[in-house]
């Protein structure tokens, strides 16, 4: 499909015949509406055909029946410039990555460039560089449109609290892993974790072993000192730390879980379960962590979702929401969940072709991925059928207006 022009806004799109409404909310996963309405990239009303305003509509779409659910977000992913990455030297792999759902990603560090900086004034300038680049892109529709939140600096030793105020002040707003760069201890993480939030800017922390050569251990202690807002990738990436260590992870640290795909899939199994057994499953947010050595995973948090409810326990409705809402909320992103006033970023959804599940939840339970029919970014159609998913029973249409 052709790039959409930068200034192009959604108008006035009705979305009818849902089969199936996903909040994205945990704590209301589905809700008794078959029909959206978005005003200008807006959801501007979420209910019964009858008792929303579906007057001189710009856009219609027939869901079919179909399940709507929040674009996905995935809280982990190392983008470098543009849509390519060198780490496995891909192109396309971010708009590969909307055709498997996802509407938003969030840099855990732009780490993958090739000779990265490491001096202070490089680390900030790569960041408001990075920020930039990739605002730039989402206005422009590279890479499918996907929102990427980047410009995410690995803090090094040496970086002193006006640092943080100066990249705070241009526009980052995260910083990437911690442990990735010389900060490895965790009171001086601590202290820059500080000033980080101080100035607005959310934290990350490497969890587990070595990803690669060259980033390093880190382990249950630090991650509990330096106290970062994001224990990221807590199942490891992809070595994690001993099942005890993660348990004191849950139990001691009030911060995010975040699961990612490129990690141990029986910590991401028992951390899940863990969550729920401490009643706190708000806190579960799930990531690729790609691109990495086990390279792009289109359909990643798809993966993720259909593993933990086939095998965490995680009712199918809730692990979508661990992809959305919960991230939305723990990143405080205005995008995640479907209620008016949110952004209309959203995926169609439904039962992929041949599954043994009879419904689009029992298929994920089963462990199936579902068919993605169609995406949405700000109301705009950004893709139809998949081209990475097993086909959709069924995908909407877009109907003729006027
Ligand atoms: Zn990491």
């Amino acid at each position: 499909m052709a790039v959409t022009a930068a200034a192009q806004t959604s108008g006035k799109v009705v979305i009818r015949n849902v089969g199936l409404m996903l909040s994205g909310d945990i704590d209301r996963p589905l809700l008794d509406a078959d029909t959206v309405v978005v005003e200008d990239g807006i959801i501007a009303a979420v209910g019964r055909a009858a008792d929303c305003d579906a007057t001189r509509p710009t856009t219609v779409i027939d869901a079919k029946g179909t399940a709507l659910a929040p674009g996905l977000i995935d809280s982990h992913v190392h983008p470098v410039f543009g849509d390519w990455t060198p780490r496995q030297n891909q192109l396309g792999w971010i708009e590969s990555c909307l055709h498997g759902g996802v509407t938003t990603m969030i840099s855990a560090g732009e780490v993958h460039l090739p000779g990265r900086p490491k001096d202070v004034v490089g680390v900030k300038a790569l960041a408001i560089t990075a920020q930039r680049a990739f605002e730039g892109m989402r206005a422009a529709g590279v890479g499918g449109g996907v929102k990427i939140l980047a410009g995410a600096p690995v803090i090094e030793q040496g970086m002193v609290e006006q640092d943080f105020a100066d990249l705070a002040a241009a526009g980052v707003s995260l910083l990437g892993e911690i442990g990735l760069g010389s900060v490895k201890a965790g009171a001086e993480a601590a202290t820059m974790v500080g000033w980080a939030r101080r100035h607005g800017i959310q934290s990350t922390i490497h969890t587990g072993g070595p990803s690669i050569p060259g980033s390093g251990l880190i382990d249950e202690q630090v991650v509990l000192e330096a106290d970062a807002d994001v224990i990221g990738h807590v199942n490891g990436g992809h070595t994690a730390l001993p099942y005890r260590a993660v348990c004191m992870l849950c139990e001691r640290s009030t911060r995010a879980l975040e699961i990612v795909h490129n990690g141990n899939e029986r910590i991401a199994i028992l951390t899940a379960r863990h969550a729920i057994e401490l009643k706190c499953p708000h806190r579960v947010i799930l990531g690729t962590d790609a691109p990495a050595g086990s390279g792009v995973q289109p359909l990643g948090i798809l993966r993720l979702i259909a593993l933990l409810a086939s095998l965490a326990d995680v009712p199918a409705e809730i692990a979508f929401g661990f992809a959305t809402g919960n991230t939305a909320r723990q990143r405080g992103l205005r995008q995640g969940l479907i209620e008016p006033g949110r952004p209309a970023d959203f995926v169609f959804l439904d039962r992929a072709q041949h599954t043994a599940g009879r419904d689009l939840l029992e298929s994920v339970q089963l462990g199936d991925i579902p068919g993605v029919g169609m995406v949405m970014i700000d109301g705009l159609v950004r893709c139809g059928r998949s081209r990475n998913t097993p086909p959709a029973v069924e995908v909407p249409v877009v109907l003729p207006v006027g």
